[in-house]
């Protein structure tokens, strides 16, 4: 199967065991807004908590809130996104289909980095166990034009993103011949600048004046609380506030799933630190967000850094986190060092002083920021894509397996009485009601046995325990673990503990390191 078509069927799993729907279907749907069903929203409750604790738990110097998504309108004038929260769009002319300029040269130069990936995996075969990949990609014709291709595309862009130059972004696309996917031409407008901000009107006014935005970014409502939760909290430089909440943006390119949306919601953190010290807090940082990725276990090798070409007017250092979905490498969070420039902006524009004095040097100051900001949904769909497995087992029958990581299973624990007779129903309700509060726990006694076990391998269940008409004379009972398909008897008194032990977030918090 192609990526495309493992994307596909990954879309249509995530519809059809609820974890994912189109909003408003039954009117033929909303584009790029989604609703999370019954086990979507577990997963993301648990994903969100992974976060939060990790954040706040773990370390005593942050703290949290949840700021109101609409703000006073002149916070977006002062953050820079009334004037240049901007994406660079561009329209083909025969299929009237918008695109985001910078995405079109993006995808292009993904295409190029797949051929050399191709021209590396045919030497691979070619030569076998004697293959030196650094030496092929250092000699072979193929791969240094196509890298020397890529590396000058990416340098245009990025400088024509920096000076902001439209009519050079065009020019790029009409170089590189790249044509519209859905018409096939390449006849295209020019480069337009596009205002990401939804805004609506407050209250009875109808003018300008009432005009506000729904955020684009839930940052803001952390930077104007900074001095409310600095003096409230007692808190001391270096501390940091988090939040979690949605975000929306009017995205002109709205498509992969989950990944793009015009509603979604952000888990940000702002790090506020003594000014000089936040390079080497970037640096700390980095190193922290990598970390509790990889913590997770979706597998090292679907996470890099990826440099940021064009650097915000405000930041002096940043970075993404991409992950390896379906479709390739994609930001999945960004590390930005933001200087001063959030505090100093609020401090103009509402006129109040935003300063703290720092009892160790005796001074005041306007202190500088690292934020980690990453997509609740990206990290969903992350999740959701490294689980999804199509599987061919020895006895020849196939089944769909989600190997989501235990901690963060919608479902830890599934109570499947044999018979729905002779008394076992009413043992594994027992079990069901002794265990519920401790996790989330699913009873089903429809269907073959089997049957259920591939229901909840299909939604990503960890454990299953058969009650049989043993369990009647030994108090025990059979437990499948979802992955390696192994089957124990386990007493139904030490079930409690056997699962607390492997769905636990301590597990995964103990190989996490706070930031100090
Ligand atoms: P992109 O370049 O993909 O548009 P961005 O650089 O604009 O993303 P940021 O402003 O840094 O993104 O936002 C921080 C995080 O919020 C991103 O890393 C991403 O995970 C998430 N995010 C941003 N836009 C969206 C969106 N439209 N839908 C879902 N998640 C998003």
């Amino acid at each position: 199967m192609t990526q495309e078509e493992v994307f596909k069927q990954l879309t249509s799993h995530a519809k059809e065991y609820g974890f994912v729907f189109q909003s408003s279907e039954i009117y033929d749907g909303l584009s790029a807004v989604y609703d999370y069903g019954q086990l979507g929203v577990e997963l993301k409750n648990n994903i969100k908590k992974y976060w939060w604790d990790a954040m706040v738990r773990l370390n005593e110097n942050i703290v949290g809130i949840d700021s109101a998504i609409f703000m006073h309108p002149k916070i977006w004038q002062a953050s820079g996104h009334v004037g240049a929260f901007n994406d660079p769009l561009i329209d083909n002319k025969d299929s009237k289909k918008r695109y985001r300029a910078d995405v079109l040269i993006e995808d292009y130069i993904a295409k190029i980095e797949e051929k050399i990936n191709k021209d590396i995996e045919k030497g691979k075969k070619k030569f076998g166990d004697s293959f030196n990949e650094e030496q092929f990609r250092a000699t072979n014709p193929n791969v240094l034009r196509n890298v020397a291709k890529m590396e000058q595309v990416r340098a245009r862009m990025a400088a024509a993103l920096n000076n902001n130059d439209l009519a050079e972004l065009r020019q790029i696309i009409i170089d590189c011949e790249i044509a519209c996917p859905i018409s096939g031409t390449k006849n295209w407008t020019d480069v337009r600048q596009f205002n990401l901000m939804f805004s609506t009107q407050l209250g009875n006014i109808s003018d300008e004046s009432g005009v506000i935005y729904l955020r684009p970014e839930t940052a803001q409502g952390i930077f104007v609380n900074f001095l409310n939760v600095q003096k409230t909290g007692r808190m001391k430089i270096p501390f940091g506030i988090a939040q979690i909440g949605k975000a929306f943006r009017n995205e002109i390119v709205a498509r992969q799933f989950i990944f793009r949306m015009r509603e979604f919601e952000q888990m940000e953190m702002q790090f506020f630190v003594r000014p000089g010290q936040e390079l080497e807090w970037f640096a700390k940082w980095k190193e922290n967000r990598i970390q509790w990725h990889k913590a997770l276990g979706l597998g090292d090798e679907k996470y890099r850094f990826h440099d940021h070409d064009k650097l915000a007017h405000y930041a002096n250092a940043a970075v993404d986190i991409e992950f390896e979905f379906p479709f390739g490498f994609k930001e999945l969070e960004g590390i930005h060092s933001r200087t001063d420039f959030d505090l100093g902006q609020h401090q103009k524009f509402s006129g109040r002083k935003i300063q703290y004095f720092d009892p160790e040097t005796n001074e005041s100051y306007t202190p500088y920021v690292i934020e980690t900001s990453i997509g609740l949904d990206r990290m969903f769909l992350a999740v959701l894509s490294s689980a999804y497995t199509e599987e061919k087992l020895e006895n020849g029958e196939e089944r769909v397996v989600l190997r989501i990581p235990p901690v963060l299973a919608p479902v830890k624990l599934a109570v499947l009485p044999l018979v729905k007779k002779d008394g076992l129903p009413e043992v594994a309700r027992r079990i069901m009601d002794d265990l519920k509060f401790d996790f989330n726990c699913q009873y089903d006694e429809k269907d073959s046995i089997g049957k259920r076990y591939r229901r909840q391998d299909a939604i990503g269940t960890p454990y299953c325990i058969t009650i049989d008409h043993d369990t009647l004379a030994d108090n025990c009972v059979t437990i499948r673990d979802r992955d390696t398909m192994q089957q124990n008897r386990i007493s139904i008194d030490s079930l409690r503990d056997y699962i607390s032990e492997r769905v636990d977030y301590k597990n995964v918090f103990r190989k996490l390191h706070k930031i100090d």
